[in-house]
């Protein structure tokens, strides 16, 4: 039992990892179960669900960031994931505290890692430094430009250009778990849905074991992409698709991650969030907050009776309104009380 919340223990793997450059080990021990395996283990509520959290910026971030990971670790999350940032003290951030959810918590993380700026000895160099904690589950991303994302995207002279370049590396270098991004209104850069869905194909095809989705505020996304993958590939098709899930709070914060991520919010959504802002020059905050619990717990509930795999929490280090949603949804938050943030 892993964190006493019904989760199978693996049987301890002496893993190995081929030469990687610099004073990487090159074995490590690792009790790491996969997020395949976590995710058809026994689970509280009707579905099992995860949590992203993000490098907090300063000390006071980090308090932040610890209160929403004790909270959710009394939950029984399936797994939990640390973004990677653009810059290198932000990056370390994530390499340490990944480290620390490994060491000091129960919980079972996963590490992004994305392909900006980096070498492919820096990468490797990173793969090992994850092995080298225990942490063997790795999301593989190509990132965006740093400073806008929409902007240029510049590869590293002696880096890669695609996340598929990235899972096949990681894979070639010893016995990890990858994921990918899917992006079910189709990736901003790809000239169309067809092209978008090749690109996940190919990530799954190169040993990609799941794909996490960028988050969507209507469920018709999801299930259109479902839909596109398995006419593409069925067998791929038959990996996870987890769908990244946000419980809005702030409506003015949505519309800029919005305009930076090229997902759109419907017109019905917007005009509920709307109205619940009112005409005021400041938002209304608890009116927002409270519609975008309904909201999504409709998205959840629906991506439950269409039989999704998992709820992924987008947490933004916050640990209420995903317990609020949760507890709709009808897992006994009591454990997890009080949570402050
Ligand atoms: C769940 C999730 C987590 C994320 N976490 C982070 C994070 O921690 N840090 C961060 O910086 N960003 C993160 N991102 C953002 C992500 O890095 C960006 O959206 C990025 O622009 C795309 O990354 P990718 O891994 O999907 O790239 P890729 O799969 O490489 O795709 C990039 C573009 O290239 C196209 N493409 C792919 N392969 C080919 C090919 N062979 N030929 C031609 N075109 C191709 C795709 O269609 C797409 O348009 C995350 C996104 C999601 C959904």
């Amino acid at each position: 039992m892993r964190g006493g919340h019904g989760y199978q223990a693996s049987r301890p793997v002496r893993r190995t990892f081929r030469t990687v450059p610099y004073d990487v080990p090159v074995t490590t021990n690792s009790t790491s179960p996969s997020i395949v395996d976590r995710l058809s283990a026994p689970h509280r509520g009707r579905i099992p669900f995860s949590v992203e959290f993000m490098p907090p910026r300063d000390a006071e971030g980090e308090e932040r960031l610890w209160r929403a990971v004790r909270t959710f670790e009394r939950l029984g999350p399936a797994f939990v994931s640390m973004t990677y940032g653009a810059g290198g003290s932000t990056r370390d951030r994530t390499v340490r505290i990944t480290g620390q959810l490994a060491a000091e918590t129960t919980l079972l993380p996963v590490a992004h890692l994305t392909a900006v700026n980096h070498s492919i000895d820096e990468l490797r160099s990173l793969v090992g430094a994850y092995a080298a904690q225990g942490i063997t589950n790795i999301l593989a991303l190509r990132g965006d430009p740093p400073g806008d994302p929409l902007g240029e995207w510049v590869r590293h002279p002696r880096g890669l250009t695609y996340a598929e370049e990235l899972v096949r590396l990681i894979r070639d270098l010893g016995d990890f778990h990858v994921g990918v991004a899917s992006f079910p209104e189709g990736h901003h850069r790809a000239p169309d849905l067809r092209q978008d869905t090749q690109a996940l194909v190919s990530k799954l095809r190169a040993g990609a074991e799941y794909s996490i989705t960028q988050v969507f505020f209507d469920v018709e996304h999801y299930l259109r992409l479902r839909d596109r993958l398995a006419a593409a590939d069925p067998e791929q098709a038959a990996k996870p698709l987890i769908p990244g899930i946000m419980p809005i709070t702030s409506l003015a914060s949505v519309r800029k991650m919005v305009s930076l991520s090229g997902s759109v919010i419907p017109v019905d959504v917007e005009a509920r969030l709307a109205a619940a802002a009112g005409t005021g020059d400041q938002e209304d905050r608890a009116a927002v907050r409270a519609v975008g619990i309904d909201l999504a717990t409709e998205w959840a509930e629906r991506l439950i009776a269409e039989g999704a795999p998992c709820l992924h929490f987008c947490s933004l280090n916050f640990a209420k309104a995903s317990t609020e949603v949760l507890a709709r949804l009808g897992v006994d938050v009591t454990a997890a009380v009080p949570a402050t943030t």
